[in-house]
């Protein structure tokens, strides 16, 4: 078994007090017992539905029907640990399977519903310490499917929607697209705004960049007539 013994100072000692409120996430309403004070101080969204006078705080029930107990699990888990558990045990860099970005976007996700930004911004970094300090490569199918599911799921320029667009415009390759068209994971907003944030970067390297666009220099890239013939119309 895996020894825990790690020492921290005495002023860290700080136990969860209070009560618990009950939290039935999923179809199958799996229960979940959660410190009020805890939840409340991180959550706006269980703020409000504990607030006085509600339903759900006289009966200290939350009702999540349509949310998935795996991820709303990892929540908890992250609201006592402060911890991401989606580590997964065979996460190989430049591998085509990579399933924990996925994990991440779907908490990512449930952060948004559950309106608390700590966990959305340790979501990001997460993503962000995997992708560049770990190396790990997020393949073009991932980043269809990714992409597909947050803008489904989130709305126009939320964090998450733009880090996945800053991931592109950095390193994908010019045949993705047409890969995810495919694919059918193509979802035109993100479309356009991949479009935009390459546009942008094309007219902020053309401030610095004074030579003439490539198309002004040679037309013949346009000309039907034989390769390897000189152009008669220059
Ligand atoms: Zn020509």
């Amino acid at each position: 078994m895996r020894s825990r013994a790690e020492r921290v100072k005495r002023t860290e000692l700080e136990i969860p007090t209070g009560r618990f409120i009950e939290i039935r996430v999923g179809p199958s309403c799996r229960v979940f017992h959660v410190h009020e004070h805890t939840l409340r101080a991180s959550s706006t969204f269980f703020d409000a539905a504990m607030s006085n006078g509600w339903k759900e705080s006289r009966e200290r029930v939350v009702n999540l029907p349509k949310d998935d107990p795996d991820v709303f699990a990892k929540y908890v888990f992250w609201i006592y640990r402060n911890q991401l558990a989606t580590r997964t045990t065979y996460d190989n860099w430049d591998y085509e399977d990579n399933p924990e970005y996925m994990t991440l976007a779907e908490l990512f996700v449930l952060g948004e519903k559950l309106q608390d930004a700590s966990f959305k911004n340790d979501v990001v970094d997460a993503i962000t310490k995997k992708r560049w300090l770990e190396g790990h490569q997020i393949c073009w199918a991932s980043i269809g499917f990714l992409s597909r599911y947050l803008y489904k799921n989130t709305v126009s320029g939320s964090a998450i929607r733009r880090l996945l667009v800053d991931v592109c415009v950095e390193f994908a390759e010019p045949d993705w697209p047409a890969k995810w068209a495919e694919q059918k994971v193509m979802t035109k907003d993100f479309l356009i705004d991949l479009s935009i944030a390459l546009l942008r970067q094309r007219v902020a390297a053309a401030d610095e960049d004074v030579s003439p666009p490539g198309f002004l220099c040679n037309n013949c890239i346009y000309h039907e007539h034989e390769k390897g013939t000189d152009c008669t119309r220059r």
